[in-house]
């Protein structure tokens, strides 16, 4: 046995949504951690983001001054009418539906507020928990081993660290993913394509209001058959978020990245739309992003690697759940990792989160996905009926933002106490 009292060394790999909630939920418990992030600093990819009531209980849990730093930052809808709704949703093609009469489409609940983010704002405040010599900028990790009762990392430049425990949060590519799965589920390994690119960009709130009017400054879905435009605001009602999804059932082969396009092309891809919508195009970024997911993923741990956030459980995004559930991984996990009395029972912990964890963010990877063929007009048997497409959207949520998430750690923690016999 390990020695009774001995602090465990852990290291977080990736410092994205993911890695800087765990590493905030275990230094506000005193567990001390070390962060290697690839990037040479912070860097939040893509533009805003949305978080629903069990994201937010989430951060809450995590650390109560993370929730109110996030509240002073946090972007609703703008007309009080839109208060409680996740999106509004219209039809992509000329005139919103009007010539059928269609004048709106709310999803939310009574219980629901929206509430969105910059993510350069959502990671500043992160980062703002985080002392600064906790990360290590630039260490792109290329192996995890493990060997008597170490992990073992090496990076890229050569270094070599060994640490009792790992938690992978190096996103939906990351390579603890391989060092979970590898030997027990090799064919799980890779993210699976989820069959949709997207374009994105920002856009000044004045411009958006001048190219869509009142349209502009609440959550909106335009949908259209394989293809649609979610808008929201963000930075305080001063910029606009935009996301065009297009559905693309053929298989990627463009490697990794976002793949350059020209404006011709992602016009092409939106034939169709209001030209209102088209307008947007003028502030992407003319890049294809493609989408990926883990819809099987085994296990979320192999002895002292354990995977968080995306690495884990990647979804699409169409239910505006995934780094939701990044965050609560971070809250079960940091409240069990602060009961380790010594580094022997980090796997028990580990297992006992993967047991909480796992059934739910896989089965939130799993109807993303479904959603994403609901809003495109894909599901076999609602197809473009926008009444039944809003019913299902009403109903399809609730599981997800109602989630007793203190209950989870409450479990968790019981369970971890009867394993380790405390
Ligand atoms: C279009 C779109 C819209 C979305 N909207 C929402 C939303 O509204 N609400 C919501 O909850 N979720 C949303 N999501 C999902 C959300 O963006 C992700 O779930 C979340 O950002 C994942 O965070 P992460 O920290 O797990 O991974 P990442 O953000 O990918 O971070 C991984 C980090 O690890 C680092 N890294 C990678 N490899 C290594 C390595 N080998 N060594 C060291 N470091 C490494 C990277 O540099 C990066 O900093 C959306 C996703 C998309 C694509």
């Amino acid at each position: 046995m390990e020695s009774l009292g001995a602090r465990p060394s852990i290291a977080i790999l990736g410092a994205g949504i993911g890695g800087l909630a765990i590493a905030i939920g275990l230094i506000k418990r005193g567990v001390p951690v070390t962060i290697y992030e690839a990037a040479g600093q912070f860097s939040a990819v893509g533009a805003g983001i949305g978080f629903g009531p069990n994201s937010l209980n989430a951060i809450d849990l995590i650390d109560r001054r993370f929730r109110e730093e996030y509240n002073k930052a946090k972007t609703p809808n703008e007309k009080a009418e839109f208060e409680h709704s996740v999106f509004d949703a219209l039809y992509a093609e000329e005139g919103f539906g009007e010539k059928r009469g269609w004048t709106r489409g709310l999803v939310g609940a009574p219980y629901f507020t929206r509430s969105s983010a910059h993510r350069q704002d959502l990671l500043n405040i992160m980062a703002s928990f985080i002392p600064r010599d906790t990360v290590k900028f630039g260490k792109r990790a290329q192996s995890i081993e493990q060997r008597e009762n170490k992990a073992i990392i090496t990076f890229q430049d050569g270094d070599v660290v060994a640490v009792d425990a790992v938690i992978g949060c190096d996103g939906v590519k990351g390579i603890s993913r391989q060092a979970v799965l590898g030997d027990i589920a090799p064919e799980q390994v890779a993210p699976v394509y989820s069959g949709m690119y997207i374009y994105r960009g920002i856009v000044p709130m004045d411009k958006a209001k001048e190219l869509l009017g009142t349209h502009a400054g609440d959550a909106k879905w335009f949908m259209a058959q394989g293809k649609g435009l979610v808008i929201y605001p963000i930075s305080k009602g001063k910029e606009e978020n935009f996301v065009y999804f297009i559905s693309n059932k053929k298989s990627w082969t463009d490697g990794d990245a976002a793949v350059p396009c020209t404006k011709e092309e992602m016009e092409a891809d939106l034939e169709g739309f209001d030209p209102r919508l088209l307008k947007l195009l003028d502030h992407a970024k003319p890049l294809r992003w493609p989408t990926w997911h883990h819809p099987k993923t085994l296990t979320y741990y192999n002895g002292r690697i354990c995977l968080l956030g995306d690495v884990a459980h990647a979804s699409s995004p169409h239910q505006a759940a995934g780094a939701g559930q990044g965050l609560e991984d971070a809250a079960v996990l940091c409240h069990l990792l602060a009961l380790i009395k010594s580094p022997d029972q980090l796997e028990t912990a580990f297992k006992v989160y993967d047991a909480i964890r796992r059934p739910r963010a896989q089965k939130v990877v799993l109807t993303s996905y479904d959603a994403g063929l609901l809003y495109m007009w894909q599901d076999e048997k609602i197809g473009d009926d926008m009444d039944k497409i809003l019913e299902n959207a009403n109903q399809r949520l609730h599981w997800i933002w109602l989630h007793d998430l203190k209950t989870d750690i409450k479990k968790a923690e019981s369970e971890f106490a009867r394993l380790c016999q405390l």
